[in-house]
């Protein structure tokens, strides 16, 4: 699935673009109204129209793309916008997010107003992020996770996690070896706002680190973001059993 999105923010499209990708869309990205207009010949499947723009003022945007098209519009708005909220679905808008917001949001309206225009979902699920629904505990080496009971065991011994420590935890042994980002993990463990920082996932690593008994449980990938690995075990970092 195709998306026009017209934000002139880069510190909001950029992260936007990314977390986008990773749920399978295709972000097309222009920063003025102008050139988002010019864009739609290119028939994006959705439109994500920021309404604070340089050039032009988003609801004439809008106004314009549904004199055009009937291209589903999402408005993005920031605080004490709510009027041109109102004006906006009226001009034919069909949702709007207001700033701050999570990708996993916007990825639920942008669902939500696919059904409601077409009345199916035009692409697939997304590979991820995942959920898996294993009925049974998963084990890495000494430790056992169990998602049905949100019960972690290290070597028999029960480790009690705080609700987040165990999403933080059970997100990472989701494909244990490999390398989440910290936006990922962000984005699917908080849910935050794109720029908001990030400190509390690295109190959160810490403090499994030393729930867990061994912080090679987990390893930093500088700059990048961290991956679950069973101590002691490199030949074989995804084994489980
Ligand atoms: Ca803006």
């Amino acid at each position: 699935m195709r998306l026009l999105l017209i934000e002139d923010d880069d510190r909001i499209a950029g992260p936007l673009t990314e977390g986008l990708g990773r749920y399978g869309f295709t972000v097309d990205h222009v920063r003025t109204g102008a050139a988002g207009l010019a864009r739609t010949d290119g028939s994006p499947d959705l439109v994500l129209l920021d309404l604070g723009l340089p050039d032009m003022d988003g609801l004439d945007v809008c106004r314009s793309l549904r004199a055009r098209s009937a291209v589903p519009i999402i408005m993005i708005t920031a605080r004490g916008e709510e009027a041109d909220r109102v004006v906006g679905l009226e001009l034919g808008a069909d949702d709007y997010l207001a700033k701050p917001f999570g990708v996993r949001e916007l990825v639920a309206r942008i669902r939500a107003v696919t059904r409601r225009t077409t009345g199916a979902l035009p692409f697939p699920p997304p590979a991820h992020p995942r959920t898996p629904e294993a009925p049974g505990p998963q084990t890495l080496g000494a430790l056992r996770i169990n998602r049905r009971t949100r019960q972690v065991h290290v070597g028999g011994r029960e480790i009690p996690l705080t609700p987040r420590e165990f999403d933080l935890l059970a997100h990472l042994a989701e494909d244990p070896g490999t390398v989440c980002s910290r936006q990922q993990i962000m984005d699917t463990v908080w849910d935050p706002h794109f720029f908001g920082p990030t400190k509390t996932l690295d109190a959160h690593v810490a403090a499994l680190r030393r729930k867990l008994g061994d912080p090679a449980w987990i390893t930093t990938a500088r700059g990048v973001g961290f991956r679950l690995t069973v101590p002691g075990d490199d030949a074989s970092p995804g084994a489980a059993g």
